[in-house]
């Protein structure tokens, strides 16, 4: 299964002006060189004992909703299996099974709704969310999205009637920016809609090579994103799945742009720089260039 092409009339539109969206989403010969390190770098095969949850710590399950998405990106972790349609869609019975292995786990108490873009399918998510604001085990409810930068105009109100229906528990919102040329008028209308509706709004960001990968292009994207509401949460070192080696930067590169970023940007503007390690106990910290010789006293 390799990933589809597809794209939204806005993306082509910002496409024609944005060299970042256009490598972003149009197939490059590269991917056809097949490099990179395994289908499934993070091992997610392994820790799915139901069809659509994967488990990879004790506390958290990830549903993976729908593999369906707005638009695809070509260094899509999950490009294994995004866009394969045909085995993306949940049924009633997929989630009533998802439902009941969670309550048969009441060491679960957080669950991150993803794919796919779970946005993209908002009768299903409807569903899912009524059975899940019923479990008094679960106290935190993530759900990422990249809908906001894809297709702007699809949150709709009904969209952000669904999202409401999480009013216990807190609802966090793991949106997905990569470049401040995403940041239209039409997308930043959308992101305004979202903060609407009380969730917390955090952002995730993968370096990409000849996107991302320079301090002025991070510098104004986390900034921006913080002005808008929206604090940076996650950027992540490329696990790269098989096709997408040509996006991966080097460590010692990015570690460089961080180090810079920290000594230019607030706190609050800096998202944590994190490796997810196959099989590793959690999403690493990578260190930075600075002087620690003071731990040694
Ligand atoms: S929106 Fe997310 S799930 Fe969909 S193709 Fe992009 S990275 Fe993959």
């Amino acid at each position: 299964m390799n990933l589809e092409f597809k794209i939204t009339e806005h993306l082509e539109k910002l496409a024609k002006k944005s060299k970042a969206i256009r490598k972003q989403f149009y197939p490059s010969k590269k991917e056809l060189k097949n490099q990179g390190k395994t289908l499934d770098p993070l091992k997610e095969e392994k820790y799915s004992p139901v069809k659509g949850l994967i488990q990879r710590y004790s506390n958290r399950v990830l549903i993976l909703l729908t593999l369906n998405c707005a638009a695809y990106c070509r260094f899509c972790f999950r490009r294994r299996i995004v866009s394969d349609i045909q085995k993306g869609f949940l049924t009633e019975t997929d989630l009533n099974q998802i439902i009941n292995y969670i309550k048969k786990h009441p060491q679960v108490n957080e669950i991150i709704i993803s794919g796919g873009d779970p946005l993209t399918q908002p009768k299903l998510l409807e569903l899912l969310l009524k059975k899940i604001v019923k479990l008094k085990q679960i106290k935190i409810i993530r759900i990422g999205t990249r809908l906001m930068v894809s297709d702007p105009q699809q949150i709709n109100s009904n969209i952000l009637r669904i999202l409401k229906l999480v009013k216990k528990q807190p609802l966090y919102l793991l949106l997905h920016f990569e470049h401040p040329d995403e940041l239209t008028k039409e997308t930043i209308k959308a992101i305004k809609k979202l903060r609407s509706t009380g969730a917390i709004l955090l952002s995730q960001s993968v370096f990409l090579k000849g996107i991302n990968d320079n301090v002025v292009t991070l510098e104004k994207l986390f900034t921006e994103l913080l002005s808008l509401g929206i604090k940076p949460y996650y950027i992540l070192h490329n696990d790269e799945p098989l096709g997408t080696k040509h996006f991966t930067v080097d460590f010692k590169k990015e570690r460089k742009i961080m180090t810079a970023l920290r000594k230019r940007i607030s706190g609050l503007a800096y998202p944590a720089y994190v490796y997810d390690q196959p099989e590793g106990p959690c999403k690493v910290p990578l260190p930075l260039d600075f002087d620690y010789s003071f731990m040694k006293k």
